[in-house]
């Protein structure tokens, strides 16, 4: 039976992955630090260790080198939200972790004498976060195409790293064959994501807040809020990551929404999904980049691939899904 091997498996996307593999048919192996948060991983084994360890590494696909393996999608990293990724707080770990993972990968890939080309394709989850700072600063105009993102300038250091690793894949496709393709994921959102804890991305935060809230309170939300951003819905960055990881396409593709929204509208559609009367108050935090929204030509043409699920649609399932979860009674934001 063929074999996928999802890294990161115990995460948000990862997890979605999973069972999506799982219909597909594939035997599915899901890796690692921690277990899933909010469910149990549908993967058919679930290997706990941390993948920046290369011995751990070397010693898991060693367990399968000689299996039909037949996909790799690597999304273990050490990342979280504007508040985990733009405070510089967490820079050298967030270096350190995800680079490690993706070296060790490739590292023993080669070792261990896994085939390349034909037969084994390999995914990487990179990000807009890679996109240039200064093509960002104003909030009506940017939608990213895959060719700006040179001269580099990411804002952040997850930023880099993630074009690093780009380039790392890019070179090992090119050095010694692998079938490596590369995604960068434009904030993907929608239920079993990290909605507290300093980890969690807007759409979560603010689903978490307006779920928090009693009615007639208010939220607080980082910055004026006119800052700019698309949203994906998880479905469809599963549709699209498998899409990818079985075509031909070798160079980082756009994944993401086109449409485009300030953070102001975002706490607006969660506050009509919840029903209730609630103010906006706007405080210092960190927002990262003015505006940013992608652009899907490239990966319409390549892969025909289009996001079907709305930002409201979307929002509802995410709102439904967190305020089950929230305890009203704590008013948190
Ligand atoms: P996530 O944090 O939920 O999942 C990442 C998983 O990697 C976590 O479960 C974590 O425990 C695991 N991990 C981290 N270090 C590890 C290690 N040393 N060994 C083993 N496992 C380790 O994040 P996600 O939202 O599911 O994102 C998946 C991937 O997509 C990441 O690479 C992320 O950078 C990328 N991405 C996500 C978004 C988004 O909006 N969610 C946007 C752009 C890029």
């Amino acid at each position: 039976m063929s074999i996928a091997l999802v890294f990161g498996a115990g995460g948000f996307i990862g997890g979605h992955l999973v069972d999506s593999l799982k219909e597909d048919g594939l035997r599915v192996i899901g890796a690692d630090i921690k277990e899933p948060e909010f469910a149990s991983s549908n993967a058919d084994d679930f290997i706990l260790g941390d993948l920046g360890n290369p011995q751990f590494m070397s010693s898991l696909l060693k367990g399968f080198a000689n299996s039909d393996v037949v996909e790799i999608y690597q999304l273990a990293a050490d990342m979280g939200g504007a508040g985990y990724i733009f405070t510089g707080l967490n820079d050298a770990n967030v270096m350190t972790n995800s680079v490690r993972i993706n070296l060790n990968l490739l590292s023993a890939l080669v070792e261990l004498g896994y085939p390349s080309g034909p037969g084994l394709d390999i995914f990487y989850s990179s990000s807009a976060c890679i996109y240039p700072e200064h093509i960002q600063e104003n909030p009506d105009e940017i939608d990213l195409r895959e060719e700006y993102a040179y001269p580099a300038n990411p804002d952040s250091e997850y930023g880099w790293e993630k074009l690093f690793s780009e380039r790392l894949m890019g070179a090992y496709r090119r050095n010694f064959g692998f079938r490596t393709h590369v995604a960068r994921y434009h904030n993907v959102y929608g239920p079993r994501g990290t909605f507290s804890g300093g980890k969690e991305k807007a759409p979560a935060a603010i689903c978490r807040k307006v779920a928090s809230a009693i009615d007639g309170g208010k939220i607080e939300i980082w910055g004026d809020g006119h800052q700019t951003r698309s949203f994906l819905y998880v479905s469809d960055c599963v549709e699209a990551t498998k899409a990818l990881t079985r075509s031909t396409v070798f160079d980082p593709l756009n994944i993401g929404s086109e449409e485009m929204v300030t953070i102001n509208q975002l706490a607006n559609i969660a506050i009509e999904l919840s029903g209730k009367r609630l103010s906006v108050e706007h405080v210092e935090g960190p927002q990262g980049v003015r505006g940013r929204n992608s652009n899907n030509s490239r990966v319409l043409n390549e892969l025909g691939w289009s996001p079907k699920v709305g930002l409201r649609a979307g929002m509802g399932q995410t709102y439904e899904w967190i305020s089950s979860k929230v305890d009203v009674s704590k008013n948190s934001i």
